[in-house]
């Protein structure tokens, strides 16, 4: 079915108001999650010296239908990026006492305007792509939501040059991200087929600054450690001890940590120079679990 951006619908909600103001109780959201869809309940009604015939009632209904696809239509997928954008930045100005970010680095929200995170669903949730929310992308996974993605790339605090460890890759959106601001992405995933196809689909995209690997990304990756920066994209029990090692001193961490299937806590460790290591807690999330091999 054809999905909606939220203006859309707050549209359709107006002009459903206003056809409830003609026909009082006469129409009847026949379901509630598709707010397009309107049937009259009766076939003749008069209010107020105006008489409603189905026809009519149908008349206006497509006209409004009408209206609200042709105006969803026009909306291109950049258009839906960047409304995103300011909603996520929005956001980010809300919870700046919880995460301690006065918004996000203008680089942050540039890689969150470009990447075509469309390209990262399933086909039947492209028309949700930029709605800011979580998605699935099959095995039981989900993409995160975008806010998240955002806050967690901002707070890495990268430069151009990194070198950053993604565990938990997914559909590969949130490597997308990474690799906008130009830093070098290895990045593991645990469930094989999501591993292939995210390593297909950033390949056909050219985010050749990207390596994908299928294992358990709990020992992190020795080969390539240290790491500037390590993102950890699924709820851990605990900090696993290999990715704290694989820290680079001056390096930082983000990581869900927590019960599974419940809030987890969103926590940033920082290491210091000296090799010392502080975490602090951000705001509740929810993940899907860091699962191990057997
Ligand atoms: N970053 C992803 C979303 C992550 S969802 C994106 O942008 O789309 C969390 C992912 O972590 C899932 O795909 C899950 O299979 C993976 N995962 C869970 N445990 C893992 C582990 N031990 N090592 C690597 N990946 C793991």
């Amino acid at each position: 079915m054809f999905d909606k951006p939220r203006f859309v619908i707050r549209r359709q909600a107006r002009l459903r108001g206003r056809e409830r103001a003609l026909t009082l109780d006469s129409l009847e959201t026949a379901h509630k999650e598709d707010a397009s869809v309107i049937v009259p309940s009766l076939t003749r009604r008069r209010r107020g010296g105006v008489t409603l015939t189905s026809a009519t009632i149908r008349l206006v209904s497509c006209l409004a239908l009408f209206l609200c696809i042709g105006e969803a239509a026009s909306e291109t997928y950049e258009d839906r990026r960047l409304r995103l954008v300011r909603e996520i930045e929005i956001m980010a100005r809300q919870l700046d006492d919880a995460t301690g970010e006065r918004g996000f680095d203008p680089r942050v929200t540039a890689a969150m305007a470009k990447v075509p995170r469309h390209l990262f669903v399933p086909k039947r949730y492209e028309a949700r792509a930029y709605d800011n929310r979580p998605l699935p992308i099959g095995h039981g996974q989900t993409i995160s939501q975008p806010y998240i993605v955002a806050l967690m790339t901002d707070l890495l605090d990268l430069s151009p040059g990194r070198i950053v460890l993604e565990i938990g890759t997914g559909s590969g959106y949130q490597a997308a991200v990474l690799a906008e601001l130009d830093v070098r992405v290895y990045t593991i995933e645990i469930v094989k087929p999501l591993a292939d196809s995210a390593a297909a689909r950033l390949k056909a995209l050219g985010y050749d600054g990207v390596t994908v690997r299928w294992g358990d990304g709990y020992v992190g990756w020795a080969a390539h450690a240290p790491f500037d920066a390590i993102i950890v994209t699924a709820a851990a029990g605990h900090i696993p001890p290999p990715l704290i090692a694989q820290l680079k001193p001056g390096g930082r961490m983000v990581i869900p940590v927590g019960p599974r299937f419940m809030t987890q806590q969103l926590v940033l460790i920082e290491k210091d120079v000296t090799g010392r290591v502080r975490t602090k807690q951000l705001l509740p999330v929810a993940f899907v679990p860091l699962t191990r091999t057997r």
